[in-house]
């Protein structure tokens, strides 16, 4: 029977790329392969994203074209899945152009669905689930370099930070087993991967617990580093409130744990974090960054800070420029805040910092931080690393690039490595975004 195309472009976190390989494979068993040509799609599919204004305007300004597209390809079937069909789900009917929705734990039904269509038009399934919803399904992988490839540990997150939609998008949150994991992890290796990162909204509060076991992040991830020496291992996206010294020392101890760690901090003010319902302070966060710094010496270390949080007053702002100084962030990602319907803040907090001032408190960390990142490359010349090779550089032919642990692309001149290639180099110029070297030999 000949296979029907599915093409996919998705939206956001990293979270959401592994979704799409989830529904790539359930996908797979009712005869679509995957195209990277959106033109010969008889499936299209947005994964998308609720967590910033941004990623929702790019969605709806996309649908506008299908109109068109659809009248040209009558047969072509357009489903909008992930946080913001969970979100605002039935607004997608108005559109005329979508066909089905599906939330992040609905996707299993996403073929009976698409049965459901030609009868009976457009379909939603927005349910969410208390357990795992993916258990024992092997994701068909996206990327096509075949090198890098992610693993969902958790789905859902409890935190209910006061800004974020995910606990409402995604539901409560859920551990996969660590059976499941580890059958991953192996057939991303079979497959040639080098490299892992094992992903959550809240990925070091993993803990799957049964009558007989429980296991907790450090554990599974000293597990993982143990069982797949040859794999470079990294983990996203870390609570501050969940980096235990059990963790810290785990990374120290395994060559192949990445030393890097993407701590979000938010603000640097306690008002803020209070308001922000972050349930950690800042010295707290401070305490955590000294034991890293302490047992993991050249760990990177990266963050997310944003501007203009509800009651954001100036000295609360110059707190996070304060903070950002003092543990010297190696990148950062930085936006001003913007109200999401249904979140805690929408409901129970005034949005009144000004737009204008929230752009230029955002502005002010910007600058900061490429001081702060101009200073950290700087600090890595004369240093050498050994960088997972990902492909061509963009600027020239005659160079590619790679990854240190610490997750800074350095680019080096082509001597004939390979995608996937583990290289050692010396640190030898920096720019603010990138380091240059050159291979040892
Ligand atoms: S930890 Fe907070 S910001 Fe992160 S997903 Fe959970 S609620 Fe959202």
């Amino acid at each position: 029977m000949k296979m029907k195309k599915l093409y996919i472009e998705t939206f956001g976190c990293q979270m959401n790329i592994a979704d799409s390989e989830v529904v790539a494979s359930i996908l797979k068993d009712e005869n679509y392969e995957l195209t990277i040509n959106p033109d010969e799609a008889d499936l299209y599919l947005f994964n998308t994203c609720a967590v910033r204004e941004n990623a929702e305007k790019r969605i709806w300004n996309k649908l506008q074209h299908f109109k068109g597209i659809k009248r040209k390809n009558r047969n072509l079937k357009l489903g909008v899945i992930g946080c913001m069909a969970q979100h605002i789900g039935n607004d997608f009917k108005q559109t005329g152009v979508v066909d089905f929705i599906a939330g992040p734990d609905a996707y299993r039904n996403i073929p009976n669905l698409l049965k459901s269509i030609d009868e009976s038009g457009f379909q939603a399934d927005t349910e969410l689930s208390l357990t795992e919803t993916y258990e024992a399904i092997l994701p068909t992988r996206i990327n096509n370099a075949k090198i890098s490839g992610f693993v969902s540990i958790t789905r859902g997150c409890n935190n209910f930070c006061s800004y974020c939609i995910v606990p409402y998008t995604r539901g409560r949150e859920r551990s996969r087993k660590v059976s499941d994991i580890m059958n991953e992890v192996q057939d991303l290796q079979e497959n040639g991967y080098r490299e892992i990162t094992l992903l959550g909204q809240n990925v070091n509060s993993y803990n799957y617990t049964t009558s007989t076991e429980s296991i907790d992040f450090p554990k599974l991830l000293a597990l993982t580093a143990t069982r797949f020496p040859d794999l470079r291992i990294r983990f996203t996206t870390s609570h501050p409130k969940d980096i235990s010294d059990e963790l810290i020392e785990c990374i120290a101890n395994h060559d192949n744990i990445c030393n890097h760690i993407h701590l979000p901090i938010q603000s640097g003010s306690n008002e803020v974090l209070k308001r922000m319902n972050r349930k950690y302070t800042l010295e707290w966060y401070l305490d955590r960054i000294q034991k890293i710094r302490e047992l993991i010496p050249d760990c990177g270390i990266t963050t997310d800070i944003f501007a203009g949080f509800c009651g954001e007053m100036e000295a609360d702002h110059q707190q996070s420029l304060d903070v950002m100084k003092q543990v010297g962030f190696d990148a950062a990602f930085m936006f001003k805040y913007s109200e999401r319907e249904g979140t805690y803040a929408a409901k129970h907090l005034d949005d009144d910092v000004p737009e204008a001032i929230k752009i230029r408190r955002l502005n002010e960390l910007i600058t900061l931080q490429n001081q702060l990142s101009l200073e950290s490359n700087q600090r890595d010349v004369g240093k050498s690393f050994r960088i997972l090779i990902e492909g061509k550089s963009k600027r020239s032919e005659t160079e590619i690039f790679g990854r240190t642990c610490q997750n800074k692309v350095v680019i080096i001149p082509d001597t004939g490595e390979k995608i996937g290639d583990f290289v050692p180099v010396t640190v030898n110029d920096y720019t603010s975004a990138t380091l240059f070297g050159t291979k040892i030999s």
